[in-house]
């Protein structure tokens, strides 16, 4: 059976119907509202537009932030407060005729990828999204973990450097704070002003340097870029040494725009991954970069609300 997989972003609500395949059938996308029944309304549209024609078994929206996986709610999320304390499944149900559920954004994106992208071939998956900000998701024996609410799998926010910068959740030295994009763009500005005449220094003379800046600079061999990627890539190696100490994953897939800047973050993250992880599990686990790109959480929150929670999700 087709179900609708819904993304709801801090800025667009993208609707598909997704095939049992992971086959996207349609798809449409909304700008998204910031007050609390407008949001609601552009959602039950998306997901009436979208279903249109398409025989479809259900429904499941991945937001960011922290959901209550049972209540089928949003306890808080920081770029999308109109949707916090709202019972989706009844305030949804109602207005489109569908069994409605609520995932995190990022373990729907794990989801996807376990299911249809880059993890299809393993039962181990460690998902790691590096964006705005740092999501992740686990999949252990072919179960996503979600904990005992649904708030587990919070990669972002495991703390890699006590006294580090402060992180959007309040907390200081998140793995977030040091190898997010936003990161990236923070200590690119601190490395600009300690070397003027870089090519980073330079440009920051103009205009604030920007993440895809810093990728595009080192990609031309600016030191100073550079040395801002390396250091994000020892930070996200921290982190994930720490994931396959836990969960001994076959494979950790790498998403996200700050993936794009491919070996020139994952060499250095490689490189601590091997002096903080064990053997073997150090040197068997594979990093890939994800394949599903931004749809990765539209189609993992799709196959989610085909009834897989029952027998595929630990916890919630
Ligand atoms: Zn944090």
């Amino acid at each position: 059976m087709n179900a609708v997989g819904v993304d709801v972003g801090g800025t667009k609500i993208a609707a598909g119907v997704i095939s049992p395949e992971g086959k996207l059938l349609n798809e449409v996308r909304y700008p998204t509202a910031n007050a609390r029944e407008r949001l609601l309304s552009t959602i039950a549209e998306a997901i009436t537009e979208v279903k249109r024609g398409y025989k479809v078994g259900g429904v499941c929206l991945a937001v960011p932030g922290f959901i209550l996986a049972r209540e089928n709610k949003v306890l808080s999320a920081a770029n999308l407060e109109a949707i916090e304390g709202i019972p989706l499944k009844e305030e949804l149900g109602d207005r489109t005729g569908l069994q409605v559920t609520v995932e995190n954004d990022a373990n729907a994106a794990a989801w996807g990828e376990f299911r249809f992208g880059v993890g299809k071939d393993v039962d181990d998956l460690v998902f790691v999204t590096l964006g705005t900000g740092v999501g992740g998701g686990v999949i252990s024996h072919g179960v996503l973990l979600r904990g005992a609410r649904g708030m587990g799998g919070e990669l972002g926010h495991i703390t890699v450097q006590p006294a580090g910068p402060r992180c959007g959740c309040g907390n200081r030295g998140c793995l977030e704070a040091l190898a997010s994009g936003t990161a990236i763009a923070r200590h690119a500005r601190e490395v600009a002003e300690e070397r003027p005449d870089s090519a980073l220094g330079r440009l920051a003379m103009e205009r604030t340097p920007l993440g895809e800046d810093v990728l595009d600079l080192a990609r031309k061999g600016d030191e100073a870029a550079l040395e801002v990627l390396r250091e994000a890539g020892s930070w996200l190696g921290i982190g994930l040494a720490t994931f396959v100490n836990i969960f001994d994953p076959e494979v950790i897939a790498i998403g996200g725009g700050v993936s794009e800047a491919g070996d020139l973050v994952l060499e250095p993250a490689r490189r601590e991954l091997r002096l903080r992880s064990h053997s073997p599990s150090r040197d068997l686990v594979e990093i890939r970069k994800a394949t599903l790109g931004v749809n990765s959480g539209m189609l993992g929150a799709a196959a989610l609300a085909r009834g897989e929670y029952e027998k595929y999700v630990l916890g919630g």
